[in-house]
């Protein structure tokens, strides 16, 4: 079929989640942000590792488990390195986890900002159909309606619309799946049946994208 804009958007959060802890220095549930620093703790032939957060109100610490008990022999010496020296790239990663912090911390709060880059994968001349299939650096719990009315000239209801008119689907399928956060290799379809909605959506899905992806 020779009918297709497709287009990968890749979304990063511009800030880490932050954990909702109750603070044993300042009482209330407050937000703890990374310090960026990772701490380790041998003991015997077994290391503890943890990135240790800091409370935005009275700087008391949360140590955020990365693992506990591993045998060091069993730990990768490139990884091992990397947390030795609490490197950027490897504590960012850790940081933007926002599935595995909300694991260990139960409440999260999230930025919705996020930095969006888009690429055309194919650009057909007389497309029909747009596809964006979404790449995520780091997991987050963004949900798919917000990110879409954030990039696209539609509102959360008239998505809501489109998704039950069938004019937008989404794979793979999950259930409320507007409502869900967004996954790394979601691929979005929007066959819109009106065509001025059809040319101002496929603008904006393009952005200032480069072309060649
Ligand atoms: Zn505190």
């Amino acid at each position: 079929m020779c009918n297709i804009l497709h287009l990968e958007w890749t979304a990063t959060p511009k800030t880490p989640p932050r954990p909702i802890l109750g603070c044993s220095g300042c009482g209330g549930p407050q937000p703890f942000r990374s310090s960026g620093r990772i701490r380790l703790n041998a003991n015997g032939k077994r290391l503890d590792a943890w990135l240790i957060y800091r409370c935005i109100a009275c700087d008391g610490t949360w140590n955020r488990p990365i693992f506990e008990r591993q045998t060091i022999r069993a730990i990768d010496p490139a990884m091992l390195d990397a947390m030795q020296a609490s490197m950027p790239d490897f504590v960012a990663r850790i940081e933007f986890d926002a599935l595995a912090l909300r694991a260990k911390a139960g409440r999260i709060e999230e930025s919705d900002d996020i930095d969006m880059r888009k690429a055309v994968l194919r650009h057909d001349a007389d497309w029909r159909r747009i596809a964006i299939t979404l790449a995520l650096p780091y997991p987050t719990g963004l949900r798919l309606d917000r990110l879409l009315a954030a990039e696209l000239p539609l509102s959360r209801s008239r998505l809501r619309v489109l998704f039950d008119r069938q004019e937008i689907r989404v794979e793979p399928e999950r259930k409320d799946v507007l409502k869900r956060g967004i996954r790394d290799g979601t691929l979005i379809t929007l066959d819109l049946r009106d065509e001025a909605e059809r040319l101002v959506v496929g603008k904006a899905a393009i952005g200032r994208a480069a072309m060649g992806g």
